[in-house]
């Protein structure tokens, strides 16, 4: 159990693609460690995402806090009603293993997108506004989630984490990144 450092932009490890976990590893105490270390790092950092690299571990894994109000996912919600502290949060948790995305819907959404490895700051990412994730889930099991709207843009900012990219990369208009202080002052949200 331990709440890990999280690595900042500039940090190489952040830059690299991560490898694909082998499913016979998913078993094994180092990897239950793996995922209760970036549980509890997530929660003491007050994120709704982080990635392996971020912790410093080139696997692709990632946990991805799901906003609740997406419509698509509605399913899933109703699957798994008796978490109610992530209820009250208004998201639902996944962790996804090897997750591969696959656009659904190519019409881009804009919104302003912040990172645990890149405090302090905001910047306005448009992504494709709907996509699909087959992905492994804890038991090695696959899954497919569908997401559209805010929710895509959470597990395609997530999933970039595991090919070495930050959202900071996506920012097209540069006028549109954005310490926080002065986002709140001048952004509604
Ligand atoms: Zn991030």
């Amino acid at each position: 159990m331990a709440v890990k450092e999280v690595l900042k932009m500039g940090n190489p490890t952040l830059r690299v693609k991560s490898e694909p976990v082998d499913p016979s590893e998913i078993s094994t105490p180092e990897f239950k460690q793996l995922i209760q270390d970036m549980f509890e790092t997530m929660d003491a950092e007050d994120g709704i995402g982080i990635a392996a690299p971020q912790i410093g571990v080139n696997k692709q894994v990632a946990i991805i806090g799901v906003p609740k109000e997406n419509p698509r996912y509605q399913d899933l919600e109703d699957a798994d009603q008796n978490d109610e502290d992530d209820e009250a949060e208004g998201f639902e948790i996944v962790v996804v293993i090897n997750p591969k995305i696959t656009v659904t819907d190519p019409t881009l959404r804009g919104f302003w997108e912040g990172c645990l490895s890149v405090p302090g700051l905001r910047g306005f990412v448009e992504r494709p506004s709907g996509v699909r994730v087959d992905f492994l889930d804890l038991e090695g099991k696959a899954q497919t989630i569908e997401t559209t709207s805010f929710a895509a843009t959470v597990f395609q900012h997530e999933i970039d984490h595991l090919e070495g990219i930050l959202y900071v990369d996506r920012v097209e208009d540069k006028s549109k990144l954005s310490f926080i202080d002065e986002f709140m002052k001048y952004h509604d949200q």
